[in-house]
């Protein structure tokens, strides 16, 4: 597709019940106003049907500048079509609604008002940004490839992730971590192979294994303050029980406090469990090979994607344009 085609069109993809649609559309209506454009797209995602399906299908009625109301699921679900495709003649704006906005923060972008977010998502300066994509091989043998625009997880994060009640998950986002990890604390550790680039094999002993495109999470917390999504690389952090410790108590002191959470409970155990363990440092390449010694969950920009054996990360650079 040509970026100096005549005709530009915008496809709204969004997510249903958490926008007004009556002031998105009036938004998109006033900051297309003076423009000669297609008449707008207005697809909404389903439980079927996440974002990618509507991103191809807006790209096929010649969408050329496609605005996601919704949270890192329905973003990583288009840009993952998009890659797969590889549609490059359109840009990607947010309007951040989702429980997860880790993608919106990292981009600076913020809901405060709804004409000045869709302004920048439809015609705001454009950014190229970076892709993760991870190729997986399942305990079954089957292999997969899935793309990631801010984080992957190995292990623990993951599992928490997997066994957090959705409707929880649903109602407060990432914080749901807690409510599910009183159910999967129990087996804390993995033992993980890790190759970065074409340095020797590490044998890591972790909680958790993130690889980082970008490096913010709701609430200012960041495993990878280096990382960045347009640098082409991965930032790798192996979180060991004192990072994590860290993770829990900053959760500890968010605002907000629900009975159900105890991270203080959760953190003493885990400081008791694992004492003698350290954090290990930060790694950067632009291929991480992971082989766990036994499967582990994967988790992908808040979303579960079962369990694998082995795991590839590479950065697939520049892959997807944005506007801010
Ligand atoms: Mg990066």
């Amino acid at each position: 597709m040509s970026t100096s085609a005549k005709h530009k069109r915008a496809a709204i993809i969004y997510f249903p019940g958490r926008i007004d649609r009556k002031k998105l559309d009036a938004a998109v209506g006033q900051a297309l106003s003076s423009l000669n454009w297609e008449p707008s797209l207005w697809l909404p995602t389903n439980h079927d049907e996440t974002g990618g399906q509507q991103a191809l299908r807006a790209v096929a009625q010649n969408a050329t500048h496609l605005l996601i109301a919704g949270g890192d699921g329905t973003v990583r679900s288009v840009l993952d079509a998009l890659a797969r495709e590889e549609i490059t003649g359109v840009t990607i704006g947010i309007i951040p609604v989702g429980t997860g906005n880790a993608l919106a923060k990292n981009l600076k972008l913020e809901l405060s008002n709804i004409n000045v977010a869709v302004k920048r998502g439809l015609l705001g300066n454009r950014h190229e940004i970076d892709l993760g994509l991870a190729k997986v091989i399942r305990p079954d043998g089957e292999r997969e490839e899935i793309h990631f625009c801010v984080m992957g997880g190995l292990g623990l994060d993951a599992k928490i992730m997997q066994n957090t009640n959705p409707a929880l998950k649903k109602a407060i986002g990432w914080v749901a971590y807690f409510e599910g990890g009183i159910r999967s604390i129990p087996t804390l550790f993995e033992r993980m192979f890790v190759t970065v680039d074409n340095r020797e094999p590490r044998k890591l002993k972790l909680v958790s294994l993130l690889i980082g495109n970008a490096g913010w999470l709701p609430g200012n917390l960041s495993l990878m303050p280096d990382a960045k999504l347009d640098d082409g690389l991965l930032d790798v952090a192996a979180v060991g029980p004192r990072r994590f410790w860290n993770w829990i108590d900053f959760w500890g002191r968010v605002a907000f406090a629900n009975e159900n959470i105890r991270p203080n409970k959760i953190g003493r155990q885990l400081m008791d469990a694992t004492a003698n363990v350290k954090t290990l440092e930060n790694l950067t390449g632009s291929r991480i090979r992971v082989q766990p010694e036994r499967p582990v969950h994967l988790q992908l920009d808040g979303d579960v994607f079962g369990m694998v054996s082995e795991a590839e990360f590479v950065v697939v650079p520049r892959a997807i344009t944005f506007r801010v």
